[in-house]
């Protein structure tokens, strides 16, 4: 159960910033805020020609509801921008817009005017560079690019008088030499311009809504002595005379009823003609004679909130919207009833993992239920947690607070997550360090403890702070930030040690990076070639699944073999949200594991355990590890004796499946080393009380602990 997903499929924004392209990325902005607030999750790409295989990919794994189709521009020109088209057929995924064919044939002027003429239709006589067409001497021509749309390459100098054909077409092709692109001739219309928007309407095809005429006026051209066409300035350089003289109005002028009648019957006509579907843009020109000519047809024009689709349909009472799900509607999408079959608790802002980040919970007096809840449950935590939290910081997912069991003082949700006195008393034996990882640490950022395998700690954040934390010393604290530098100074490492095979991702938690920095770790460490398996250890399923997104299972599966341990150490963990996460990445082919920590009072009870092993089978998660609690300080109240864990272990050996079994280790102190704590070792003991425990660590050295402590 996900929230259903909408892709928007954009323009390359290449940092060089043309008008007209930051007008896609504003597109992009505005559609993504409308949708969001319908209770889409939003996810949004650039269309690259060269990477189709990956486009498939990411629709595959995200199988959207709809794809939002706003590429006008591939590779700097509009003529590829079809491909887009027939990437999404390929996918066969319903998008929005126009089809290939459309694209293909409206985005050559030239072949527009040819239909145009060809069916009857009032188009400018034009010539091409080639020298075809219709030259009138006398008349002046506009000369334009053949392929671009929204007054590109249009310019005052752009109108010419030519005194022959030969001379026309000498100045198209000096045209098409200075802006990089093939050019055509039109004889220019000297008079009103007309900006229709039309959309198709649902189950007619060949019957589009025409939406309140738009014409453009040019107020203070004629004082200027400029001829009245609508130049790239116009349109987009705010600081010219152009764009400061140049307006849109949806004011009639007396006596244009029959105009107006006719250029409704021509965009309808045009419509048809060039099989539109969506919404369009058509250009027209009216002679002093009161006739209109068609200048050019444009699918999918711009839809950001100020353009002129948008306010057309606000002239007719639809807003930006009611826009959006119309076109949608258009492309066989009913937007609303996917919403309402969602549940509601998936749909809306928090089922963003961004606005859970930024929505976490950082002191007491938040916390569901507020101050009076914590008084109510134990009067003496709700004024530790300042004290605590100044210790070791708090954070706590909305998410994960929503499970948090508010009758039960001792809810074992909460007690992971919400700063207890208890955390400030150091016990014998515990230090901030015990398994030593900085005395095998040979860089910043790299525990090589193992031969064969190594910790990278990518990230000193986590989505919420779990009281039990083994790295308490650095998590959440800005001492020891890890940069990009030290990542990749430690992959350096890693290239230079052809014995590692094996590399752990770990933190904090990998998975508070964003997807970009994430997926250039991967790529560094994929480059090296004895790093046979990739592993990432994330609580993200269970502290904030929302992150598990369609995207980012997406980008992981590129780096198989990829493993993933996460750490459920309780049944209640288990929602609808953390089982869809878990199954988007069982799907993508990651194993997954599971290594909890035994915890007194939240999982040690044999019923628990079991109810936690079967849930974590069920969603395909192989229980690894279950941890002894580690001698860190501040973590005796949440550690169980080794006897109450070799108890525990014998009510599941054999009384479940092998497979949902963990391993019950403990990490030795003085860095000994992960090392098992089977009921075989300690066959040779007789476990009546008291008793010192014999262990040996892979190393071969031997370790004495008290099972009773
Ligand atoms: C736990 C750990 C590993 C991985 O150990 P496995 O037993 O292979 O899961 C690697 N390096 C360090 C420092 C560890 O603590
Ligand atoms: S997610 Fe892992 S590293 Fe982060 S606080 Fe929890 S146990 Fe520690």
């Amino acid at each position: 159960m996900i929230r259903r997903t909408i892709l928007i499929l954009h323009d390359a924004f290449d940092g060089k910033t043309r008008e007209d392209l930051v007008d896609n990325r504003l597109e992009v902005e505005a559609l993504t805020g409308s949708l969001k607030q319908l209770g889409f999750q939003v996810s949004s790409r650039p269309f690259d020609p060269h990477q189709v295989q990956e486009l498939l990919d990411w629709i595959r794994q995200l199988k959207p509801a709809l794809v939002f189709n706003l590429v006008e521009v591939v590779e700097g020109s509009g003529a590829k921008a079809h491909l887009s088209c027939e990437c999404l057929d390929l996918a066969g995924v319903p998008y929005t817009g126009a089809d290939a064919w459309s694209m293909q044939t409206t985005v050559d002027k030239v072949l527009t005017k040819t239909l145009l003429a060809g069916a009857g239709l009032p188009t400018p006589e034009w010539v091409e560079a080639s020298g075809a067409g219709v030259f009138l001497p006398g008349e002046p021509y506009l000369v334009k690019p053949v392929f671009e749309d929204g007054s590109v390459g249009i310019a005052m100098e752009s109108l010419v008088h030519s005194n022959s054909c030969e001379d026309l077409v000498a100045t198209i092709r000096r045209r098409a030499d200075i802006l990089g692109t093939p050019c055509f001739a039109e004889r220019f219309i000297d008079g009103r311009e007309f900006n229709i928007s039309v959309a198709g309407q649902v189950g007619q095809p060949d019957q589009p809504d025409v939406l309140p005429l738009v014409e453009m006026v040019f107020p203070g051209y004629s004082d200027a002595g400029l001829p009245a066409i609508n130049t790239f300035n116009a349109k987009w350089s705010k600081t010219s005379f152009e764009h400061k003289h140049s307006k849109w109005t949806f004011e009639p002028r007396p006596g244009d009823g029959p105009l107006r009648e006719q250029i409704v019957r021509l965009t309808e006509a045009s419509w048809r003609l060039f099989r539109l579907r969506g919404y369009s843009r058509i250009e027209f020109r009216v002679d002093q004679d009161n006739q209109p000519w068609l200048i050019e047809v444009n699918t999918n024009p711009c839809i950001t909130d100020t353009s002129g689709v948008p306010a057309a349909y606000a002239h007719a009472g639809v807003d930006f919207t009611g826009m959006v799900l119309r076109i949608a509607a258009e492309a066989g999408v009913d937007l609303p009833s996917l919403v309402k079959d969602a549940p509601a608790d998936i749909v809306g802002e928090s089922g963003d993992w961004h606005w859970q980040i930024k929505n976490r919970i950082r002191q007491g007096v938040d916390l569901p239920g507020g101050p009076g809840y914590l008084e109510q449950v134990r009067q003496a935590d709700a004024a530790a947690i300042p004290a605590v939290s100044a210790v070791f910081p708090m954070a706590v997912t909305p998410y994960y607070a929503s499970l948090f069991d508010l009758s039960n003082s001792n809810c074992p949700i909460r007690r992971q997550a919400v700063p207890d006195p208890a955390e400030l008393i150091v016990s014998p034996g515990e230090t901030d360090d015990p398994l030593e990882e900085e005395r095998h640490s040979p860089l910043p950022g790299l525990i090589h403890r193992y031969p064969d395998r190594v910790l990278l700690l990518v990230s000193t954040e986590c989505a919420v702070y779990c009281r039990h934390c083994s790295r308490k010393r650095m998590v959440g604290g800005s001492q020891q930030a890890i940069t990009a530098e030290t990542t990749s100074r430690a992959i350096g490492y890693i290239r230079e040690h052809r014995e590692i095979r094996d590399v752990l991702l770990s933190g904090g938690d990998p998975l508070m990076l964003q997807d970009e920095r994430l997926a250039a770790i991967l790529t560094e460490i994929r480059a090296v070639s004895h790093v046979e398996v990739i592993r990432i250890g994330t609580r993200m399923p269970v502290v904030l699944p929302q992150r598990i997104t369609p995207e980012l299972v997406c980008l992981l599966q590129r780096f198989h073999p990829l493993w993933l341990n996460t750490q459920f150490n309780h049944p209640a963990e288990f929602t609808p949200e953390s089982e869809a996460a878990l199954a988007r990445l069982a799907n993508a082919g990651i194993p997954l594991g599971n290594q909890s920590v035994l915890l007194k009072g939240i999982n040690d009870k044999p019923e628990t355990m079991r109810a936690l092993l079967h849930k974590l089978v069920k969603n395909r998660v192989r229980p690894y590890y279950l941890y002894h609690c580690d001698y860190v300080r501040g973590l005796s109240h949440f550690r169980t004796s080794i006897r109450a864990g070799l108890d525990l272990l014998k009510t599941l050996q054999g009384h479940t499946s092998g497979f949902a079994v963990p391993s019950y280790v403990i990490d030795l102190p003085e860095g000994g080393g992960k090392t098992p704590l089977h009921a075989a070792h300690l066959a040779h003991l007789n476990l009546t009380g008291g008793e010192q425990l014999d262990l040996h660590n892979f190393e071969g050295i031997r370790f004495e602990l008290n099972i009773d402590a």
